[in-house]
């Protein structure tokens, strides 16, 4: 056991076992029906979330990664398109680019919010650009109003990469519903997080939303009449039922994990070299990750100080995507986003995360950095 951290970087147990008995019977529910696939649960969840969001339409498919290109395929990106992307995120924001046939095109994010820095769009556009997509990163909103603004005077699509941000805003509005389409991730350690993957793309457009529809099915709008090449990516049953449980806590949980932010935000001011995640004013962070940064080359130490004392991080994320062999030769230094690579810790965090562990994280924190 040794080698375990006892403090884990995520802990879903809480919400697990105070919902246990309703996602037992949830289960049970979709197994005695015998309708495992786009039965009534998945129609029930895209009806609940699409009015969570306030949005007209939603559409649950696999995974994030795949609401993600058949999002981009329903706005009509394909092969020969630009899309203008942040490097600084999971890999799959720039997979599904590349999956579709198009080319991401990297620009450098903002040092206070880790995400695309929309000053920098605009010197990046093409002829051949067709879209932009900004990823709200660990629960930050990118800064929506001039990426919209742009996408007007340029006739962009916006598809949004929500898939760590469900619940979260900008200037009151839900993060997901501002650019042309949402894509929202519910892999198991996301913020609504089913027992599997799952993903759903929500969306205003009543004919992206038609497009999204057939392409989860083989492309067929009727079976067996089917009229392009789709996927297989289906939000399964018993995922859904799953999450229709979770649903009506996530406005709960994600008010838990801002609270523990707020006390790491105290409990870690004025350490020299540690920055805490910035407060946006306009915009209600819904802190997937609680992501520092440490500065003066001391990250990877601070990480192994902290393994040491059994409190578990995560760098997320160590090569920004530019700088992966695979899109290397495309992209400039993007020297933001290559110094956060170096600077980011993510610190223990979920919802109802006990005052004992947030104290004892940054108090270890405090030790090996303000130590010295
Ligand atoms: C998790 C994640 C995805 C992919 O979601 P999956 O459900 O794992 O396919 C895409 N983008 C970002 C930013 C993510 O964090």
């Amino acid at each position: 056991m040794s080698g375990l951290p006892k403090i884990p970087v995520l802990d879903l147990t809480p919400e697990i076992e105070a919902l246990w008995d309703e996602l037992m019977a949830a289960i049970q529910g979709v197994i005695k029906s015998g309708q495992f696939i786009m039965g009534p649960n998945v129609q029930a969840f895209e009806q609940e979330v699409a009015a969570y969001l306030g949005v007209k339409h939603t559409i649950g498919v696999n995974s994030g990664t795949d609401a993600l290109v058949i999002g981009l395929r329903a706005a009509g990106i394909g092969p020969g398109d630009e899309v203008i992307t942040t490097p600084f995120t999971f890999f799959a924001t720039a997979e599904a680019i590349s999956q579709v046939g198009a080319t991401p095109v990297f620009v450098d994010i903002d040092l206070r919010t880790f995400n695309i820095n929309p000053e920098l769009i605009e010197p990046a556009i093409t002829s051949r650009t067709r879209a932009i997509l900004p990823v709200h990163l660990y629960g930050q909103a990118a800064d929506m109003d001039p990426i919209m603004a742009l996408a007007e005077k340029y006739n962009l699509k916006v598809i949004e990469d929500t898939a760590q941000a469900f619940g979260g805003e900008y200037k009151g509005r839900k993060l997901g519903t501002i650019g042309d389409a949402g894509c929202f991730s519910f892999f198991p350690s996301k913020n609504l997080g089913a027992f599997g993957d799952g993903g759903l793309i929500a969306t205003n457009d009543d004919e992206m939303a038609e497009k999204a529809r057939m392409l989860r099915v083989h492309g067929a709008r009727q079976k067996y009449y089917n009229e392009v090449i789709g996927y297989n990516s289906r939000l399964d049953e018993v995922q859904a039922a799953i999450l229709r449980v979770k649903l009506p806590h996530i406005d709960e949980w994600n008010e838990g994990r801002r609270q523990a932010a707020r006390r790491y935000n105290e409990l870690l001011k004025d350490i020299p070299g540690i920055v805490t995640p910035f407060e946006d004013p306009n915009a209600r962070h819904v802190y997937h990750q609680y992501t520092i940064r440490v500065q003066d080359d001391r990250r990877d130490e601070l990480k192994s100080h902290l393994a040491e004392n059994g409190i578990g991080t995560t760098v997320y994320y160590p090569v920004p995507v530019h700088q992966l062999p695979l899109y290397k030769e495309l992209s400039p230094a993007l020297l933001v986003a290559e110094q956060l690579a170096g600077e980011v810790l993510s610190l223990p965090i979920w919802p109802g995360v006990q005052e004992e562990v947030l104290e004892f994280v940054a108090g270890t924190v405090r030790a090996v950095i303000g130590s010295s």
